[in-house]
């Protein structure tokens, strides 16, 4: 994280191309993290900006809420080699376990973009950046983004 990004404690975005600019911010400071946690309610823009990057890396579309398939390969070719996007909002740690989760994760070519990461706390991994989103208006999102280490 560069440490501007570090001292932009809170964000604050008011339509959709915003957040998708911040998504390129994001890539670009991902450092060696390969799994970003997307957190808040229901419609705050998880799914957005996870479709901003991947976008930014160029994977091919449509980009779709993997609510109903719970987890979405995509094949990218720059910064990573594949995007895995995956919706815990319906499964629990052992579905995501088996859908092989610990490989996935301790590929560092692989970029892990999780919504509904609360559902699956006990595997998170000890790396990982986590965006938290806010409902602030109709348009209005206010995001925290921190940066975990163990
Ligand atoms: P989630 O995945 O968190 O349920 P989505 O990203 O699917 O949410 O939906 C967010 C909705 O809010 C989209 O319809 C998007 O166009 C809209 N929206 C409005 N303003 C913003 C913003 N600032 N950032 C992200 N999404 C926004
Ligand atoms: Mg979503």
């Amino acid at each position: 994280m560069s440490p501007l990004f570090i001292m932009k404690d809170c964000i604050s975005t008011s339509n959709k191309q915003e957040t998708w600019d911040l998504a390129q911010e994001v890539l670009v400071n991902l450092g060696k993290v390969n799994v970003i946690l997307l957190s808040g309610n229901l419609g705050a823009g998880k799914t957005t900006l996870a479709q901003g990057l991947l976008k930014h890396l160029n994977a091919k579309g449509p980009f779709m809420s993997p609510t109903f398939v719970i987890m979405k390969k995509y094949p990218v070719d720059d910064q990573f080699k594949a995007v895995y996007h995956i919706d815990c909002y319906r499964i629990e740690e052992d579905d995501v376990l088996n859908l092989g989760w610990e490989e996935i994760i301790n590929n560092k070519n692989n970029l892990i973009l999780v919504e509904w990461p609360e559902r699956i706390k006990k595997i998170w991994p000890q790396n990982y950046l986590h965006i938290d989103f806010k409902v602030m208006g109709k348009n209005q999102r206010e995001i925290k983004i921190s940066k975990n280490k163990q």
